[in-house]
């Protein structure tokens, strides 16, 4: 099970396995932080 980093929610898989988000440092963000956040402000909290 994957968690976002920020929010601490679970993140939900596709049927591949893929993510519904993005990953910044290598750390695992859901997309509705993706979408509240900038990159900047992702790249910061995921340090
Ligand atoms: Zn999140």
């Amino acid at each position: 099970m994957v968690k976002c980093v920020i929010c601490k929610n679970k993140i939900e898989e596709t049927f591949l396995n893929k993510i519904i988000g993005t990953y910044v440092n290598k750390k695992s963000v859901c997309r509705s932080c993706q979408t509240t956040y900038k990159i900047e402000e992702l790249e910061e909290k995921t340090k």
